[in-house]
């Protein structure tokens, strides 16, 4: 199949065309093992919901093998299906020749950032996400602010008249997933060392993550209690930063080395067996260090090191085993649906793990959604960069976990939790979305879910 030049390339001419640069391009090795039999197609989000080849697996790869060929150009018309990719990985996981798009579109994204111009109002809405989401300090102190703002009624005056959508659907894209500030938001009260209960079995470092240690606070210090009851000193080093998912995943290198270095650092004294991660698109990001620092000599073999210890906290507890006692969580049988967050599932090939935990505490029935392994439009900040793509996934995520019937939604991401707390809303379901971590804590200290 030929990419059609006039779809992607309305205005460069055919010399002197702006493509990528010498610095990691998209491998054509990679590129080349794709057989364009076009099986990722089903599976892949953003064709499901635009349905046009140049914004599926397969088109992207014929784009990104063009511009490597001087044959397109790197402009509006291309960048648009780069950006519409959710970076979901369902492709990778679908693709029969082993195709290693994750790599693809991740090098694709670098170069993009760095030889494409962005329009104002895009650099603009870039620079607030990348300046304020990787950064836990600065987000803390706009808290305050957004406290008031939703203590005023203004958060419901513009969710109810849809208002800010007109002004810009990407502001209206943020407000819509804020969730609730509480005081909790500005606490940091984990300590540095928690020891573990009974016999040790392992020192664990824990990493807090930028969204969860503000938003789901309650998540880590369940994931804390989790891990020491099941014999696990755990270590937690302030001087941890964001992991770099954010970064990373939308092409931002210098910031993403930056911050990857930061966490290493964090980490290089304590001794730790593992470090423990109960966010999945951090985790992701995290094991991919070593590939991330690859070209910085100090850093190569420290970055490695780091990547082999990281863990999410569900595939760590079900390898080393559950040692305490597990109570059932309430008088009924607990009927929960399992929400499969892409970056533990595809990008991480953990799905068995949690449904075996959450499995184990007793009275529990897992219930499985249809196309548990579609994204639910979250993507890290792809609802906030990309919404009307975002919306309809969202829906159709929240349609396909009500339907199971479930009583309770189990979802492992935070970005997940805010994505598919907020179609619940607008959908006017009421039903509670919690970690794992959070059900299994409740069920070793014995506290009953209200039914
Ligand atoms: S990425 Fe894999 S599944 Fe998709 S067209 Fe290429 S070879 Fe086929
Ligand atoms: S990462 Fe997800 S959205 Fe992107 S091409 Fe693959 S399946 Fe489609």
């Amino acid at each position: 199949m030929q990419v059609s030049e006039n779809s992607v390339n309305n205005t460069a001419s055919l010399k002197n065309l702006k493509g990528f640069d010498a610095n990691h391009p998209p491998d054509p090795k990679l590129i080349d093992t794709c057989v364009h039999c076009g099986f990722c197609l089903a599976t892949c989000p953003s064709y499901r919901v635009i349905g046009k080849e140049m914004d599926s697996p397969r088109g992207r790869i014929y784009l990104m093998d063009a511009i490597n060929k001087g044959e397109i150009a790197l402009n509006t018309a291309s960048v648009q299906h780069f950006d519409s990719c959710l970076g979901c990985l369902a492709c990778v996981t679908t693709c029969p020749s082993g195709v290693q798009y994750d790599k693809l579109i991740s090098a694709t994204r670098h170069q993009v950032e760095r030889n494409y111009p962005r329009s104002l109002s895009d650099r603009l809405i870039r620079k607030l996400i990348f300046s304020l989401f990787p950064n836990p300090d600065a987000l803390r102190i706009l808290l305050v602010p957004l406290l008031v703002y939703q203590k005023l009624g203004f958060s419901k005056f513009f969710r109810a008249t849809g208002l800010l959508k007109n002004i810009s659907p990407r502001l209206a894209a943020m407000e819509s997933i804020l969730p609730k500030i509480t005081l909790k938001s500005f606490q940091d009260n984990l300590p540095d060392v928690i020891p573990a209960q009974g016999k040790k079995r392992y020192r664990v470092g824990v990493i807090l993550g930028c969204v969860q240690r503000l938003f789901f606070s309650p998540v880590n210090e369940a994931t804390v209690r989790v891990l020491t009851a099941n014999g696990c000193e755990v270590v937690i080093p302030k001087s941890q930063g964001c992991c770099a998912a954010l970064p990373e995943h939308q092409g931002q290198t210098e910031q993403a080395k930056a911050l990857a270095r930061q966490m290493i650092d964090s980490f290089a004294k304590t001794g730790v067996d593992f470090v423990i991660i109960n966010a999945a698109g951090c985790g992701h990001t995290l094991k991919e260090y070593g590939h991330i620092l690859e070209d910085d000599p100090e850093y190569r073999e420290k970055a490695k090191e780091f990547a082999a210890k990281v863990r999410d906290a569900q595939e760590f507890l079900a390898t080393v085993g559950l040692t305490a006692k597990l109570s059932p969580l309430t008088e009924k049988p607990l009927s929960l649906v399992y929400q499969d967050a892409c970056h533990l599932l595809h990008g991480q090939k953990i799905s068995v793990q949690p449904r075996q935990l959450l499995q184990q505490i007793p009275r529990v029935k897992l219930k499985e959604p249809l196309d548990a392994a579609i994204c639910c439009g979250s993507a890290g900040v792809y609802n906030l960069l990309q919404p009307e793509v975002a919306e309809e996934l969202g829906k159709q995520k929240v349609r396909n976990l009500l339907n199971t019937g479930a009583d309770l939604i189990a979802s492992p991401n935070p970005g997940c939790t805010l994505q598919i707390s907020k179609h619940l809303s607008l959908q006017g379901k009421e039903i509670p979305i919690m970690h794992p971590m959070e059900l299994l804590d409740y069920s070793i200290r014995g506290i009953k879910l209200q039914q």
